[in-house]
């Protein structure tokens, strides 16, 4: 080992006792100094070197994006099925990482939105923002669009739920993902919502998503033929984003391209 790289590796290992890494989903802390249970396929990003998986979650992680949607066959991840609620406004495409069983929390995947949602930990957020923002890049460079046109829009949490877990965890989500793409946020919605959505029938979940959300005075006027990637954490019926969505085209925007971190199975 040379001088720098023991230095280096010194540094390293008191960094880590200062503030160790957990594993984003379990929150077991792998041994100091191990590179192999980091999730390795991502990119590097010094802004955010704390963030990783243990190996079991990794595997475990793994497996979650293979499972297989019923309606079409393919892999979670490459599934591009659209619910009616979000066909019937224009969307023909969603597209997401994962699946998530909103029964269990007995899966990495699980876990990991488990713990984005409570805000009880900030490397959920940039693992899945990075996840994010790295599937969202590699399919615009597939189909040759220019990610620059696009700014990054999020379905707002309810006011309850911000107050009760002390944030928006899709704000924070929309935010690493347009630093991480290098495109602008934009914070278009407030939420009016007043019950939690999973409570409701689907029938009364496309009701209160259509009266729970509104366009910010300050947007309106100025996202007129701006194009839009459009981003949530779980899809079920499609309600919420299906409101986002007919909003956006009220507004008369350009293209709006649907993503979301995980799909309910
Ligand atoms: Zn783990
Ligand atoms: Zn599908």
């Amino acid at each position: 080992m040379s001088q720098p790289s023991i230095i280096g590796y010194i540094a390293r290992v008191f960094g880590e006792l200062a503030y160790p890494r957990l594993c984003a989903a379990c929150r077991s802390a792998p041994p100091c100094g191990n590179d192999s249970l980091y999730y390795l396929s991502l990119a590097d990003d010094t802004k955010a070197p704390r963030m990783c998986l243990c190996e079991a979650c990794t595997s475990e992680f793994e497996k979650s994006t293979q499972v297989k949607c019923r309606e079409c066959g393919k892999p979670y991840r490459e599934c591009p099925c659209v619910p009616k609620a979000l066909f019937d406004v224009g969307i023909k495409e969603a597209r997401c990482l994962f699946a998530y069983d909103t029964r269990s929390h007995n899966t990495a995947a699980d876990r990991v939105i488990y713990s984005l949602k409570r805000a009880t930990n900030r490397d959920a957020t940039v693992f899945l923002s990075r996840l994010l923002a790295e599937r969202i890049s590699s399919d615009f460079t597939r189909e040759g669009r220019d990610i620059r046109a696009f700014t990054i829009a999020y379905a707002p949490r309810r006011p309850a739920s911000i107050r009760e877990y002390g944030s928006d965890h899709m704000k924070a989500v929309a935010k690493e993902t347009a630093r991480i793409l290098g495109i602008e946020r934009a914070d278009l919605f407030k939420s009016k919502v007043t019950s939690a959505q999973k409570t409701l029938t689907a029938d009364k979940r496309a009701l209160a998503a259509k009266k729970g959300y509104a366009l910010r005075h300050s947007a309106s006027p100025s996202i007129q033929g701006k194009s839009f990637i459009l981003i949530d954490d779980i899809i079920t019926t499609g309600a919420t984003l299906a409101a986002c969505v007919s909003l956006l085209k009220s507004a008369d925007v350009g293209k709006i391209c649907v993503y979301c971190i995980a799909k309910s199975k």
